[in-house]
């Protein structure tokens, strides 16, 4: 059953959203090599209390951290631990926010130091692909059509796109229907309505889109050992069009680069 969100609920998820948006920021600031993950974890759990919410992912079907932590061949679902960061590295951290009552659920993936001109590559695609993803969500259009574009664009650039994992609706839930996945046929499944909020979150992988899952019950990791990148927003549909509750701005002032796509949103009045 998909959940639709009053104007007053999704400006409370605004707020989750946010709070998660600034915790990458922090992250950001601290990434570095010799870091280690389970570091990183420290300084955004004690940043989302210092907020007045609750991480949303601590406890979260038993998962032990506050951050998905997913370095180079993990898809996602990493657990932070005592490894430190090395140059050359990229590590997804997904990281999720309760406050008021409602999810905020948003990830970015972060090189560390220098990294491969193709990894690059990867990295900057797979964020394209999400706001190539975004664009489809509005009124009138199907679950189809954003798997669809996101697929699409990433198949073109010749990238697998993960199957068994998919972006979600959002509310009181972390995980609400309906089901997002980053591939599809266009004019397929649920129909989108005024007031949906969702996590739009593209996993892609250099190689193959086959993975597989390690024996701790959460590590994912390509099956071909080839890098594997993950970005997520959280998005509602206002006034029949995508409205980005997340953002990437507070990443790109810790990096000292300039926002891209949601520049373009922004000229478009999508995002407020
Ligand atoms: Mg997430
Ligand atoms: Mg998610």
């Amino acid at each position: 059953m998909i959940v639709i969100k009053t104007r007053e609920e999704i400006e409370l998820m605004r707020e989750s959203a946010l709070i998660v948006s600034k915790t990458l920021g922090e992250l950001a600031k601290a990434i570095k090599p010799g870091v280690t993950t389970l570091q990183l974890d420290k300084i955004a759990e004690e940043f989302i209390r210092d907020h007045g919410a609750i991480p949303g992912f601590l406890g979260l079907y038993d998962f032990p951290n506050t951050l998905c932590m997913s370095p180079n061949t993990q898809v996602v679902h990493g657990i932070p631990n005592a490894v430190p960061l090395t140059d050359g590295d990229i590590i997804s951290i997904d990281c999720g926010a309760l406050k008021n009552g409602f999810y905020g659920d948003h990830a970015y993936t972060f090189p560390v130091g220098e990294i491969a001109p193709e990894t690059e590559k990867l990295l900057q695609v797979t964020k394209e692909s999400l706001y190539v993803g975004i664009r489809e969500f509005k009124t009138n259009n199907r679950v189809g059509d954003v798997g669809y574009a996101i697929q699409k664009y990433c198949e073109d650039h010749g990238y697998g796109v993960v199957r068994e994992l998919v972006g979600h609706g959002l509310g009181k839930k972390m995980h609400e229907d309906p089901e997002m996945p980053n591939y599809g046929k266009r004019g397929r499944g649920k129909k989108f309505v005024e007031g949906m909020v969702v996590a739009i979150e593209p996993m892609i992988n250099m190689g193959t889109h086959r993975i597989k899952q390690h024996r701790d019950g959460w590590t994912i990791t390509t099956l071909d050992d080839k890098p594997s990148a993950h970005f997520e927003h959280d998005v509602a549909i206002i006034d029949g069009k995508p409205e980005l509750l997340s953002t990437f701005a507070y990443i790109y002032d810790a990096l000292g680069i300039e926002s891209d796509e949601e520049n373009e949103f922004r000229k478009e009045g999508l995002v407020l």
